[in-house]
């Protein structure tokens, strides 16, 4: 298993996208790559870029493809992604971002993951998810932090994200019906895409995406 993975997956917000790429990578010693992340440090770094990108993220707007590309491609141009390949998570979200990413890379996607999960169960779980502040670590209101909204890891608090408040949640979900979800089509007439249910246990859930990944990195 030496040859680099060039691995996406796509699935509506709350799908667990970060949840099961956190463990695909670590397993597989890969580069978890999520633009939500990236986003995020930026905001909250203040820098021209995530001061940009805010205002966007804020509302359940996607940031505008512009912005988003050439920081995912001069990300994927670093040594780590080189030399082992990537796990992209919530990139491409657009048509634009997925032919943008396949001249980047000459066309090389090795596997596209469509992780499903019906809209009932992700406005559940997006609705009741509660994110620390300081490192990230994820809850929601029915597994709260031991203490308070105190973050069990760092301490830091633990708050409900500005684009997991309704409003915000209805816009993300639309956008991804209109611009994202035409991808899973697009990469099956490719031949690159694999769907995995992703609603079940998240044991199951790894070990039905790593199976996949195996069947196409050898
Ligand atoms: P996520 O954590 O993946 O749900 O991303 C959080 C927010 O970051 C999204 O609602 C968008 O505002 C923005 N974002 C993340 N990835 C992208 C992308 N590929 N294109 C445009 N905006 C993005």
């Amino acid at each position: 298993m030496n040859k680099p993975f060039r691995i996406a997956m796509l699935g509506k917000q709350g799908a667990g996208k970060g949840t099961q790429c956190a463990r695909i990578s670590e397993k597989f010693s890969i580069p978890h790559i999520s633009t939500g992340d990236m986003l995020r440090q930026a905001v909250k770094a203040g820098t021209e870029f995530g001061l940009k990108a805010a205002e966007y993220m804020e509302r359940g707007d996607l940031v505008p493809d512009e912005v988003i590309i050439g920081t995912v491609v001069e990300r994927l141009s670093e040594s780590d992604a080189l030399d082992r390949g990537y796990l992209l998570d919530g990139f491409p979200r657009t048509l634009a971002q997925a032919k943008a990413l396949d001249t980047a890379i000459d066309g090389a996607l090795k596997l596209v993951v469509n992780l499903d999960v019906a809209t009932e169960i992700v406005l559940e779980r997006l609705s009741s998810r509660r994110v620390c502040e300081g490192c990230g670590r994820t809850y929601s209101t029915s597994n709260p932090p031991t203490h308070g909204w105190t973050c069990d890891s760092c301490g830091g608090e633990v708050v409900q994200r500005a684009d997991d408040k309704p409003e915000a949640i209805s816009r993300r979900l639309a956008l991804y019906d209109e611009l994202t979800a035409p991808l899973i089509g697009w990469y099956d007439e490719k031949g690159i895409l694999v769907t995995i249910e992703g609603s079940g246990d998240l044991d199951i859930v790894t070990s039905n995406i790593v199976q996949s990944i195996q069947s196409v990195v050898s």
